[in-house]
Order: structure tokens, then sequence, then C-alpha cells
């Protein structure tokens, strides 16, 4: 698939190709750990499914396809995906990463990393000097995510890419929120891109995969060592679950977002209401950037409520749509309390001063008819 067709086109085509053997339009899930050798050592492409499988491939050449990248590579997980690009570092490497990550990423960063002598650096993405100071001589990788969770800040990535490339620093961003539709953080010279399949790229809310996307060729075959050595690679009947979400991405993704902005207004008119988060919305912090940057403001709304710990969960639980779960970027609207549920393991204090209070309240819009989300919204919040 070429890749100057719309992107559309790709999300349907890119990494894939009718069975050559029965004319099956969609690619086949190859239940198989091994394949029959010509002669010792001679393959059709594939020896052994941990390193490589057919259904697998498709998806890997699909995502590097709609992230513009040349190499894409396929996990079991989101948390596997970035443990391939922490496998990179080694004792006394040091890594700058956001202050508001996936509580997952986190994580792995203070609990297992730092126990093998990688040191961190928590901060502000928003704050490009900031970022600047933090870098040391033994820095060897940025970590990002934008939007960030959960209050949905940006990274200005063209910047901390030029930054990162004067440094000489490996950069990954972590484009789960707002998936290669909205962003396509290669194009803006970030090295990296690591995705959780599980979000909007499979978008049904059935199946947990993670990937990773990159141009350079040495680290693509760097990484691909890794996943072949670690093995958190994921099942075919998985790949093609993923591989079926993308083919409506664009679709779904443009739906999230007339969604989200209609929900984000109503949120924004109600009197309980103090703040909220939508990159889509003038009154967001980087709307400027929001607007260079992303195609649209995306599926995720958060906001504050003028309310204690107990009527934001007396709220929460107050939606007949919305489901109570964790997660994000299925077609069905969900909803969430961090400081009880995502984030319930990082420190109050420590949430206050990333600025979230105990009123959050974050919410992936789903794509259902918006007349009943913005009724289910005013019902829940009519419980204050
Ligand atoms: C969910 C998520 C992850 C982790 O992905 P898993 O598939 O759950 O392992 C990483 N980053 C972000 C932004 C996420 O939302």
């Amino acid at each position: 698939m070429n890749q100057s067709a719309g992107f559309g086109t790709r999300a349907i085509h890119a990494g894939q190709s009718p069975d050559p053997t029965t004319g099956a339009i969609m690619t086949p899930v190859y239940m198989t750990s091994t394949y029959v050798q010509e002669a010792p050592g001679v393959i059709k492409g594939f020896d052994y499914s941990r390193t490589r499988n057919p259904t697998r491939s498709a998806l890997e050449r699909n995502l590097a396809g709609l992230e513009g990248g040349k190499h894409g590579l396929c996990f079991a997980s989101g948390m596997a995906a970035i443990n391939c690009v922490l496998n990179l570092l080694k004792a006394g490497d040091h890594v700058v990463a956001g202050n508001d990550l996936y509580g997952g990423t986190y994580r792995i960063c203070t609990t297992l990393y730092a126990k093998f002598g990688v040191s961190f650096s928590f901060v502000d993405m928003s704050d490009l000097d900031g970022v600047r100071k933090a870098i040391q001589p033994n820095t060897r990788l940025v970590m990002t995510e934008t939007p960030s969770n959960p209050l949905l800040r940006l990274t200005d990535l063209t910047a901390l890419a030029k930054l990162c490339r004067e440094r000489g620093v490996l950069s990954m961003c972590d484009n789960t929120f707002a998936t290669p539709y909205l962003q396509n953080p290669l194009a803006l010279g970030i090295d990296a891109v690591i995705h959780s399949t599980t979000k909007y790229l499979g978008g049904h809310s059935d199946v947990v995969g993670g990937a990773l996307v990159v141009n350079d060729d040495d680290l693509a075959k760097q990484l691909a060592h890794f996943q072949n050595s670690v093995g958190g690679t994921p099942g075919p009947m998985d790949c093609f679950l993923v591989l079926r979400g993308t083919k409506t991405l664009h679709v779904r993704m443009d739906r999230h977002a007339t969604n989200a902005i209609a929900i984000a207004r109503d949120l924004e008119a109600h009197p309980r209401v103090k703040r909220v988060w939508y990159p889509g919305l003038p009154s967001h912090a980087q709307f400027a950037l929001a607007q260079r940057q992303m195609r649209n403001g995306g599926g995720m709304v958060s906001f504050e409520l003028d309310a204690s710990v107990e009527d934001a969960k007396r709220v929460a639980s107050s939606f007949r749509i919305f489901s109570l779960a964790e997660s994000l970027g299925g077609v069905e609207s969900l909803v969430d309390h961090p400081v009880t549920m995502t984030h319930g393991s990082i420190p109050r204090e420590e949430r206050r001063k990333a600025g979230f209070e105990d009123g959050l309240i974050r919410l992936s819009v789903g794509i259902e008819e918006l007349a009943d989300l913005r009724q289910d919204l005013a019902d829940a919040l009519a419980v204050l």
C-alpha cells in the first residue's frame, strides 16, 4: 500500500492483501506455532511464531502504514511494547519522563528499571525548558504521552523531537490517546511511537495488545531482537481483532470527537463543573498546539466537579449509558473516577501537585447516539 494513500484507505488496506492460496479477502488467523521447512533452514519467511507469524506480520505492516513508519512490532500488551523500548537501557542510564504518565508506565520505571540501576526524572512535558534542564549527560531516553492522562496535557512533539536530536537522546511518544489518525509523532521527528492497541486501535474493548513503530533500521533491528528474545508477543487471534479494529479507526475517531466536544461544551456550561479539560476546546491551555498537532480533540474528556470525593463517586456511579470502568477507547462510553480507580495508587499529595483534585472525573466518550449521552450526563450531574 502506497504511503501517500489517504488514511482511510491505508486503514483498510495497508499491510494486507488477499490470501494467495484461497483468495480469502481477510487476513487468516494463522493458528500455528511452527512451519514446515522445505529443507533444513529453507523457510517461506516463517519458522516459529514467537519470532514471526503471518497474522501478526499483517498487523505490524498495517500499524506501520498508519503511523507513516517503516517498521511495526506488535506485543501482547501496551506495557510489553513500552518494556521493549526500556530494554534498550543499561545500568547507569537516565530517563526523562512525563510526570503524568500512564500508571503502569510509571510503575515499570520506578519498581522495575530503578532496581536495575536506571534513574528517572519525572517532569512536566508541556514545559520544554524544564525538560531541557532535566537532561543529563547520561540521559538516553525521553518518554512522553500526549494527550496525557487524566489531564489531557499536550507535549509539543516537534519541539521535543528537536531538543532530543540536539542532545543525542532517543525520543519516545505514547500515542495511545491520540491514535495515528489524530497525530503521527514520527513525522514530527520522534524516534519511537508506542501504542496500547487495547484502546482505540482495537476499539471494541475485546482485546489487550501493544505496538511499537520506528523508522530507523538499526533501532528496529535491536527492538525486534528484544521482541524475539523476551517473547511478549500477541497471539494471532488478538492480532486479527486489532486488524479488524484499525479498519474503522478513522470513522470511529471522527464520531468519538464529535460526541466528545459536545459533551465537553455541556460540561463547561454546567454550574457544578469547575473545570473541563478537552484539547478541542478553545479553553484548553494548549488549544493552539492542539490545532497544529492533532486532527481533532479525540474522545477523552476530563472535568472537575465542585464536590467532595463522596459526591464525585455518586455522580460517577449514576450514569446509565456510560459504564463505570477503567480503560478507554472502545465504542462504548466509560466513566472513571481517577482518584479511586485508575490513579488510586498515586499518593494524594502527588496527585494534587500534578493538578488533579478529588472531584475529577474522566470520560471515554463512545460513539453512541449523542442525544442519549448528553441526557445521561445531565441526569448523572443532577444527583448533586
Ligand atoms: C492502557 C495504556 C497503556 C498500557 O497498555 P496495556 O495494553 O494495558 O498494557 C499504556 N499507555 C497508555 C496511555 C494507556 O492508556
